[in-house]
């Protein structure tokens, strides 16, 4: 039996079915991602593995344990929101013993626990400060050093980054990352982020309007979407209907009624089993270490990204011949 099941769990609000027929599995020390657009049910989901929401129907196993109608203090999870939710008047040191405190354990085991997890999350010197005096980012590490310490079966979090600005959220992720591998520990991410989720993930749940739409290790998803809204939701996919996608490659795309190209998949030099595009660029857009191309040919338009380095240095209204590999038209269900 896996470390956790989520068994056909359903939900509703107000008559509207929020959540169908959930069903997923997660090994103990896996990081997985609850992924999707806002309003699409990761956060009910979490909830109710947190016990802090009921489900309609269905049932939740941790550790073999039906915990379904177990209360959220006995069921060994802990959680972090994106709202720190500190306790204002404690400092670092005595947010992070809190939980610990409750347990009764022994002062000394109790303070080398403390001080070891607040220098796992870079707070080390910080144990003083009151969270008044810390940063969004700082906050968010002692809250997750809080649930931490306690042990939790397993942590779940929702959108814990999604307040803090780019930078420190692509710290936190290392972090968050880092301190999950190094520890074990089984946790469940809720974000809307794809970069995000396919940077800290072993797995990816893609979630729309209440159903698991694509599962599976990151770069799977990301290089096989299987439908319109993964290829949409999931990168900066060229997405094309049959007509479109004859039109643009020249000959006719195979089974199929929608297509995706990665915006990526696109060569300079030609290679075996390649589609020769004469393309003419409309828009230039440099993202950093790669350029991405606005480009038009037989009337449909479609965005290439290649590397700054290529040597290539393309004008608005030039033409480029590019190459396209047949087996990077992927087609959607
Ligand atoms: P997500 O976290 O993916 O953004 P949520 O799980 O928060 O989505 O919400 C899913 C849907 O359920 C939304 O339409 C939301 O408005 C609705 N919903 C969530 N919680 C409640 C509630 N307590 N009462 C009524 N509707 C709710
Ligand atoms: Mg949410």
């Amino acid at each position: 039996m896996s470390f956790i099941t989520i068994n056909n769990i359903q939900k509703s609000f107000d008559g509207q079915k929020v959540l169908k027929n959930m069903d997923l599995t997660i090994e103990k020390g896996e990081f997985i991602t609850l992924l999707g657009p806002s309003g699409c049910g990761k956060s009910t989901l979490l909830r109710i593995a947190a016990g802090l929401v009921s489900a309609d129907g269905g049932s939740i196993f941790i550790d073999g344990i039906d915990v379904t109608n177990v209360s959220p203090k006995e069921r060994g999870v802990g959680m972090v929101f994106q709202s720190y939710a500190l306790f204002p008047n404690m400092n670092v040191y005595e947010n992070v013993a809190f939980g610990l405190k409750m347990k009764k354990i022994e002062k000394q085991h109790l303070d080398e626990r403390v001080m070891n997890m607040i220098k796992l999350v870079g707070l080390d010197g910080k144990e003083k400060a009151y969270p008044h005096e810390l940063s969004g980012g700082q906050q968010q590490r002692v809250a997750l050093a809080r649930s931490i310490v306690v042990e939790p079966k397993v942590l779940l979090l929702d959108e814990p980054l999604s307040a803090l600005d780019a930078q420190i959220r692509k710290n936190l992720q290392k972090l968050l990352r880092d301190i999950q591998q190094r520890l074990g520990i089984t946790m469940i991410l809720v974000t809307h982020d794809q970069e995000e989720a396919m940077l800290v993930s072993d797995r990816i749940f893609l979630l729309n309007k209440g159903e698991i739409v694509q599962s599976g290790l990151p770069q799977d998803i990301y290089k096989h979407p299987a439908t319109e809204f993964v290829a949409r939701f999931i990168g900066n996919y060229n997405v094309l209907g049959k007509d479109e996608m004859t039109q643009l490659i020249g000959q006719d795309p195979g089974e199929g009624m929608m297509y995706a190209i990665r915006p990526e998949a696109f060569l300079l030099n030609e290679r075996e089993n390649t589609i020769l595009l004469n393309a003419e660029v409309k828009d230039i857009a440099v993202l950093g270490s790669i350029v991405r191309y606005g480009l038009e040919l037989n009337g449909i338009s479609f965005s290439a990204d290649l590397l700054q380095q290529s040597g290539v240095n393309l004008e608005i209204n030039q033409k480029v011949r590019l190459f396209l590999p047949k087996e990077d038209v992927i087609p959607l269900t």
